[in-house]
């Protein structure tokens, strides 16, 4: 008999969270400390959504999306978890640069990148200065008509070496582009160049155990393999209870950490909001998807230092369409050392592209599985350059593509970084639409990564705390 990943759940819960990503997790477990009933619900075997692993034969475990986030990150995780996860995390100290415009490895962070673009790149000092007073003062309530292009021309006219520096990391950290608002670039790379880059030692298997076991302690009932299927709205536009592995569980409120999309217009159904709400809803764009490809040595085997992050581009200027295409002409190389995961004998890399996911869904399974190949087949011979006669080395190499990213999250077009800036109105404008009905998860540019997404999850948290009081009230 198939097993019931639902067995021993209560009837009704003050909270259903419905997805276990970074945003999930932390809403629920601040609110499981607040004192509420929470319950929540991944439809993988794996909770962590993006923030995930996985281990292949011979020993290899390969982390998808740690490859790095701002200082905040310390600072949310000791507030909203624990102590020894924050302190588990660690800056990153070599980040290169390999393009036809400049070779550069940095710091990333405020002071070196004033040194670079000073006596490297001949822009003025108070220029400089400008630029990065300007980012760090940018904020949510700023004026939002500003477009990342515009930013960069004001203070960097004609300048592609210069836009691609500060820009291309910022495309592979969230997925935006010149086109997108300029708050959405200010706030990000402010976050990232007040220190620099940051990572979780011991590896994304080691993090989410301990936010599992901080979870547990604080009374989340966690439950894998549960899909839901559906919200259930009253008549009252009030949430009533969710529809899981086909079993009903009420609830008075509901988190949901699923793609805003489908949340809105699969979960609960369009038929529930208001028409402007639901038109709103369906013009949010979706961020890019990924490809990566995953590279793991021999045991034993590794290669000389070749920095932490390293942006490699055959092409000249920042291009998002040539990032995006699938004829590869951009890759990130993370390079994993032994120290990541203290103890082990392994280098791996993780090669990280931006892509389409139109350019992925409809190929044959014969197609999909060549174009797999061919990736990782380019993708080695690219490393070459860094690592010589990497193919005697690699034990085993694999690519995911935009369908898996949507296979895994059940995000819309496999989004790898949630929404555009749109969507965080949508987000944040659910709880007026039906009551109970909350969202959290990676939207509108600064909601996304691994940062965005724990804060995301405590500031709607707050929302749901603050409903439960004064409906107790
Ligand atoms: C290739 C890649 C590399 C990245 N690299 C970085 C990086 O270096 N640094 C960084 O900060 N960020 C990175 N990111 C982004 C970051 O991982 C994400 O922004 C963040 O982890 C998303 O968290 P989230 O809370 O939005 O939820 P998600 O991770 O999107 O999780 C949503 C969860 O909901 C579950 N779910 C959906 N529908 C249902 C349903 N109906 N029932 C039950 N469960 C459901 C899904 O299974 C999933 O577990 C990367 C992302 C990708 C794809």
């Amino acid at each position: 008999m198939a097993k019931d990943f639902l067995k021993g759940v209560r009837d009704s819960y003050d909270v259903i969270v419905i997805g276990s990503g970074l945003a999930g997790l932390t809403g629920a477990n601040t609110l499981a400390k607040a004192g509420h009933s929470v319950l929540l619900l991944e439809h993988h075997y794996q909770l962590g959504g993006m923030a995930t692993w996985f281990k292949r034969r011979g020993g290899h475990i390969f982390d998808i999306s740690l490859h790095g986030f701002p200082v905040g990150m310390i600072k949310s995780c000791r507030k909203y978890w624990t102590r020894e996860i924050a302190d588990k995390i660690v800056p990153l100290k070599g980040i290169r640069f390999e393009n036809p415009q400049f070779s550069i490895e940095t710091t990333f962070n405020r002071e070196d990148f004033t040194k670079l673009l000073i006596n490297r790149f001949g822009i003025e000092p108070q220029t400089v200065q400008d630029f990065f007073d300007t980012t760090r003062g940018m904020n949510f309530y700023d004026e939002q008509e500003m477009t990342t292009r515009e930013l960069f021309e004001k203070f960097f006219p004609g300048r592609d070496d210069v836009v691609r520096l500060l820009m291309e990391p910022i495309s592979y950290a969230n997925g935006s582009t010149l086109e997108d608002p300029a708050i959405t670039y200010g706030i990000v790379f402010s976050n990232f160049m007040s220190k620099g880059v940051y990572t979780f030692q011991g590896g994304t298997d080691a993090l989410i155990k301990q936010m599992k076991e901080e979870m547990i302690k604080n009374g989340v009932d966690l439950r894998i393999r549960s899909l839901v299927e559906k919200v259930e709205v009253g008549p009252d536009r009030k949430v009533r209870g969710v529809i899981v592995n086909g079993k009903r569980i009420a609830c008075k409120t509901v988190l949901a950490n699923a793609n805003l999309k489908s949340t809105i217009l699969e979960l609960v159904g369009p038929e529930h909001f208001d028409d402007e709400f639901v038109e709103q809803t369906k013009a949010v764009r979706m961020n890019n998807s990924s490809c990566q490809v995953y590279i793991g040595m021999k045991p034993g085997v590794g290669f000389d230092y070749c920095g932490d992050l390293l942006f490699h581009s055959e092409h000249s200027g920042f291009d998002i369409e040539a990032m995006l295409s699938k004829k590869i002409s951009s890759r990130t190389f993370s390079f994993y050392y032994p120290e990541t995961r203290p103890g082990s004998n392994r280098w791996l890399i993780v090669s990280s592209t931006n892509a389409n996911y139109k350019d992925w869904y409809d190929l044959t399974e014969e197609q999909y599985e060549a174009d797999k190949k061919d990736l990782c087949e380019k993708t080695l011979d690219c490393l070459e350059q860094y690592i010589p006669n990497v193919r005697e080395k690699v034990d085993w190499v694999e690519a995911s593509t935009p369908r898996t990213f949507k296979h895994y999250t059940r995000h819309l077009q496999g989004a790898s970084f949630g929404t555009k800036f749109e969507g965080l109105k949508v987000s944040q404008d659910l709880p007026k639409q039906i009551e109970g009905l909350y969202h959290a998860g990676s939207v509108g540019i600064i909601m996304s990564g691994w940062l965005g997404a724990v804060n995301y999850g405590v500031i709607t948290a707050n929302e749901v705390d603050k409903y439960l009081a004064a409906a107790k009230s």
